[in-house]
């Protein structure tokens, strides 16, 4: 049993192990992308699809950071939606409308095109935490069916056909949306473009970069020469510079995983193999691994403070939600951080006319990085419309530094907590 911070259910049962060099020397590329998460990969993967060289550079390994540990849920569209139609108005709402599945569309070519083994399933469920939820849930079902989305209500009697407890008030069902094995699609999609040609670098920080007329990134013992930079995820503190400052703040959230289970339990429990999320605002989500696990997580630590004891801290509410699981073993609990930004609004544009970012998913990253991916992919490119509408989100910036930030998050969030539990 493993209950640190750091060794995932995904990471025991990778299966690919490749190991990439580390950078020693310089090298030369189209386009230097600085992370090896979805948000890197995608966009290595994709410009090298399209016939640029690459080289992506990562500072652990491929995974290591969120695209690595996390829920697995592949959840349409991106967060902060309602922001951008606010903000952008009919534009936005249509981009947002054509992005929803994007993503999905895009792991799901991938899988196929590369044969990447990862478990995909469809099938998501976002559940009424409590009875007021469904009102939403149905406006948004309402809302999502004059977009032409195929989205089902399941009425609260009907709950039990669904899922084997009694905690939720009703739901709605997305089966184009659904869950994946992040860690093996990801290694699948780091070794398509490796394939492809693209130079993939591992235990290599970066640790300056700049754009201009010469842009590079560089390492301890390496440097990227490229005519385009793209900061891709989350990454270092000195890196969130210019537009960046003040904008994201990285949260916990954790994640525990039962014992495998039997065939007639997991049958049970969620008898659709649904990925499944609350709707509540710091909400809890689990899904089944292919080897008939639970995988549980949730309770997002605003502050980022990781809890002492995961399990002690993450079991209770697995077992309020399913009772007759007190008894299973954990086999392993971990953490990650989820980059909150106060709009919602995943951060996607530029810091100069060179140098890329992208950001900022607020937990919604595995649909949204891919899609965020093409975008910027397409930027890069030369086509223009969907980032300079990202582009164009006004974003809120807390003046302050990132640990005080994130203590006003933390506020916030409690507001939201007590709130969830009323
Ligand atoms: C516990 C948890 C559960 C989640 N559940 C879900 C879910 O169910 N569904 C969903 O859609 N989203 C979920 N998310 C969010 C999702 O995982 C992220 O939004 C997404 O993985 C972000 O991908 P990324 O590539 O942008 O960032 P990351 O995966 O964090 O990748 C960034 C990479 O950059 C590297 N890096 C940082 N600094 C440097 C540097 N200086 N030089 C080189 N490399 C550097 C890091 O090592 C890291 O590998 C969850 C997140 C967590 C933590």
């Amino acid at each position: 049993m493993s209950s640190d911070l750091n060794t995932t259910y995904y990471d025991a049962s990778r299966n690919d192990d490749t190991r990439y060099p580390h950078l020693s020397g310089n090298v030369a590329a189209d386009i230097a992308v600085i992370g090896g998460g979805f948000s890197g990969v995608a966009t290595a993967l994709t410009l090298a699809e399209r016939g640029y060289s690459v080289v992506l550079v990562e500072s652990r390994r491929i995974g290591a950071g969120a695209s690595g540990r996390n829920g697995g849920q592949v959840i349409a569209g991106i967060s902060g939606e309602a922001a951008i139609a606010r903000q952008l108005g009919d534009d936005g709402r249509r981009m947002v409308r054509e992005i929803r599945y994007l993503g999905h569309d895009i792991i799901q070519r991938r899988i196929a095109a590369y044969e990447i083994a990862c478990d995909y399933k469809s099938g998501w469920m976002e559940a009424a935490a409590k009875p007021s939820h469904m009102d939403m849930l149905r406006a948004h079902v309402d809302e999502s069916h004059r977009d032409g989305c195929d989205l089902e209500i399941v009425e609260p009697e009907r709950m039990r056909d669904v899922l084997g407890t009694d905690a939720y008030h009703g739901a709605y069902i997305d089966r184009r949306s659904g869950h994946v094995h992040p860690l093996n699609l990801l290694l699948g999609e780091a070794r398509a473009a490796a394939r492809l040609g693209v130079k993939i670098f591992e235990d290599s920080p970066v640790v300056e970069f700049s754009g201009g007329a010469r842009p590079f990134a560089r390492t301890a013992h390496g440097r990227v020469d490229a005519k385009s930079i793209v900061l891709a995820g989350y990454s270092d503190h000195a890196f969130q510079r210019g537009r960046l400052n003040g904008l994201l703040f990285p949260t916990g959230s954790y994640i525990i995983a039962t014992e495998a289970l039997s065939e007639a339990t997991v049958r049970a429990l969620n008898p659709q193999d649904l990925a499944v999320a609350d709707s509540n605002i710091v909400l809890d989500y689990f899904r089944t691994s292919a080897d008939r696990r639970i995988l549980f997580g949730g309770r997002c630590n605003y502050s980022n403070r990781d809890p002492k004891d995961l399990i002690a801290a993450m079991r209770p509410r697995l077992i309020e939600i399913f009772p007759q699981l007190k008894d299973v073993r954990i086999d392993y609990a971990w953490g990650g951080r989820i980059d909150i930004v106060i709009t919602r609004v995943p951060a996607i544009g530029r810091l100069e006319p060179n140098v890329y970012f992208m950001q900022g998913y607020c937990g919604h990253g595995v649909n949204a990085t891919h899609i965020a991916a093409d975008i910027v992919s397409d930027a890069i490119c030369g086509t223009m419309e969907r980032f300079d509408l990202f582009d164009k989100i006004k974003h809120v910036r807390l003046p302050v530094g990132r640990w005080a930030g994130n203590q006003m998050l933390a506020l916030g969030m409690l507001y939201y907590r007590l709130r969830d539990k009323l």
